[in-house]
Parts: C-alpha cells; structure tokens; sequence
C-alpha cells in the first residue's frame, strides 16, 4: 500500500473491560426473543463471562425469507439486559438510521457487518451518523479478501471522530468449497496489524468455521497469529437458533473453551522484539497452507480427468497438452513476476504427480471401457 493513513487511536485496555482475561464479545448470532438474550446474557454473567454481549437485531440475509432479526423491538431487551446484568451491549448497524436507533437505546458498542464493509457509500453513511458519538465501532473485514476495503472502511470511521476502534476477522467468501464456511486468509489481518500496530484485532472463529466443532481450533490459532480476542456466537439452545445454528455453542461449552486457551507468551507472541519477522513468518505460514490447499484440489480434478480418460480410452499423457500447460505456466510466471526456470520446475513436479495418480488409478480400479474383458 503506498499510503498509510495513521489511525488516531484510544488502547484497548482504556476502554474494554477485560475482566484481566481474554478479551470477549459473545452472544447470540440473533436477538430472537427477550427470554433467549436474558437467559444467554445471565448464564454468560454467572460465569464470569462478562466482556461484552452481543446479539444482532437486524439480520443482512443472504437469501429472502429468512428470519431478519427481532428490529427495534429488540433494544428494550438489550436495555434490561445492561441493567440486569452489568455487561456492556454491541449490535449490528449497516445504515444511518440503526446507528441512530443504537445512541437512542444507549447500546455500548457497535459493530459493522462483513457485507457492509465492502461497500464505502453505505460506511460513510454509517460514520456520518456516529459524528460527535465516539460510539466503540467494530469493523468486520469486507467479505472479499481486499484488505484495502477494509483499511478503507477503518478510516472513514476513525475520520468522523471515532477513536474507539476494533478490526474483527471473520474469514473471506470463497467461490470454491473450501474446509471452512469462510476462509480465514491469515495473512490479510497480519499485513494489517503491520500497518496500523496499534489497532486491536478481533477473530470472529463462528463465521470463519461455521461449525461449532471448529470454534475451538481456530480460536487458538488467531491467539497464536497475535489477534488481540475474540468474538464468539453463543445461544443457549444452538440446534434451536432462528440463525446460524450451525456454529453457535452454549455458554457453558464457551466457558471451558475460554477456559482451555492459551494467549502466546512473550517470546514467541506479539511482544517479541523482531516483531516484523514473526508477522512476515505468519503470512509465510498462512501462504504455505494455501498452496497446499490449492494443490490437493488440483490433485481432485487430476482425478476426475483419469477417469475420463480411462473411461475414454485416452492416453495419459499428451504431448500437445504437455506443450500448452508449459507454455502457460512461461506466461503467468512473466505476468506475475517470477522467475521462469523457477516456475518451470514447480510445474514440471507437479504434472509428474498428476501422471503418478492418473497411473496408480488405471492399477486400482477395475477397466469398464468396452474392449476390456469381461467378468465371468
Ligand atoms: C454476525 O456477526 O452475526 C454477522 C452477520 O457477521 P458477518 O457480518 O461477519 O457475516
Ligand atoms: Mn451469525
């Protein structure tokens, strides 16, 4: 990026009581009733778990039809919730007049959704309304992997005078199915902890993994990575949320979940002295992964042409699109600035294993072309 932008920023720890444990935001994916918020805020309560409570009421869906959150009838709920439980209330807001609702039922905090990031008319709008508030804002990443939308968004919000300010990672959309419902691409949070070191970072573990059971793994992970807490969705009821039910665990598994993890300690988390090196380490790391992500899916559809081929009658190897594989890899190593003998060998290892499946294939698996001899 050629221009950075210095972030006026208040720390952390002067503004989001962490209670001397890992900083949390937790609650519902949605407000779906004041019982469900009261019984999830209190039972979070009764466990020291007491960071800040989420729960949003306005719900962007992706599909029509699906339950849009509780509205305004909800902010009541969360008001009795301040009082009857000490902790401090976040919602969602993605226009003007949320924001507006939000300073008139007193929520503590809000936050800015993923598929609210990418678009700066609808941020603007948002840090329009909060002028002369200096409301805490959390800045959900873009859902596409473009870290300046996000750097973008963390500004224009910081510009209207908000200087109490989070960056929650919450994982990218990815057109191919991936492991995780959004993948995490560690490296863009990195580059931006690099770029503004005093911004705190959040990991949102419930939207990248989409499953309850991956909460855990990737929650330690972000701690290891140096992210500064956690947001995490948590209902009393997971099978019967109105949404996201998928990734939602009750706050007694979120208690023995904040209970089992570690922060890094000094010599290998963020406080190390080469701080650059560990951050351009943990991009490395993320890449590798990757790579190798991207490599085993190669590998899939490597399958799937031995046996079409199989089925086909047709060779495994094929000159001319030996030839053309080359010759494009010559041509998107120029394009992307890499070294040709380079990107010659890489491709060279990897149409060899590509052969090596498509032969171990023919020896596993029984002929069905139309010579081959028949079973008895
Ligand atoms: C949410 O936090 O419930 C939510 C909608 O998140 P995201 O914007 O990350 O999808
Ligand atoms: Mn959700």
């Amino acid at each position: 990026m050629s221009h950075i932008r210095e972030l006026e920023l208040a720390p952390l720890e002067t503004w989001f009581d962490n209670h001397g444990k890992i900083p949390l935001i937790a609650g519902p994916c949605s407000a779906e009733t004041e019982e469900q918020v009261m019984q999830t805020a209190q039972l979070l309560a009764s466990m020291g778990l007491t960071g800040i409570f989420r729960a949003g009421v306005w719900k962007p869906r992706t599909r029509p039809n699906a339950f849009e959150g509780s509205g305004i009838k909800a902010l009541p709920w969360l008001n009795r919730i301040q009082q009857k439980t000490g902790m401090k209330v976040a919602i969602e807001v993605a226009n003007a007049e949320h924001v507006q609702l939000a300073l008139k039922y007193n929520i503590d905090i809000v936050w800015i959704g993923a598929r609210t990031t990418v678009s700066p008319f609808a941020v603007q709008e948002i840090a329009d309304a909060l002028k002369g508030s200096n409301l805490p804002v959390l800045v959900k990443n873009p859902v596409s992997p473009d870290l300046n939308l996000w750097v973008g968004a963390l500004e224009r919000i910081n510009k209207s005078g908000i200087n109490k300010i989070i960056a929650v990672h919450r994982g990218f959309s990815n057109y191919q199915s991936s492991h995780y419902r959004n993948q995490p691409r560690w490296e863009i949070p990195i580059q931006l902890m690099a770029m503004h070191p005093g911004l705190p970072i959040f990991c949102d573990p419930s939207h990248i993994g989409g499953r309850s059971e991956w909460v855990h793994e990737i929650s330690q992970k972000a701690l290891g990575m140096g992210m500064h807490g956690l947001m995490i969705e948590t209902h009393i009821s997971p099978n019967h949320a109105w949404s996201d039910a998928d990734q939602q665990i009750t706050p007694k598994a979120l208690y023995e979940l904040m209970r089992s993890l570690r922060m890094p300690d000094d010599k290998t988390g963020r406080h190390q002295i080469n701080q650059e090196l560990v951050q351009l380490r943990r991009m490395i790391d993320s890449i590798d992964e990757e790579l190798i992500q991207v490599l085993s899916k190669r590998m899939q559809i490597v399958e799937q042409i031995g046996h079409n081929k199989k089925e086909n009658n047709i060779t495994i190897f094929q000159l001319e699109r030996w030839n053309e594989i080359m010759d494009t890899c010559r041509q998107h190593a120029k394009n992307y600035g890499l070294n040709r003998e380079f990107a010659e060998q890489i491709m060279q290892e990897i149409h060899k294993e590509s052969i090596q499946i498509q032969t171990d294939q023919i020896k596993i698996l029984p002929s069905i072309s139309s010579d081959s001899p028949k079973p008895e």
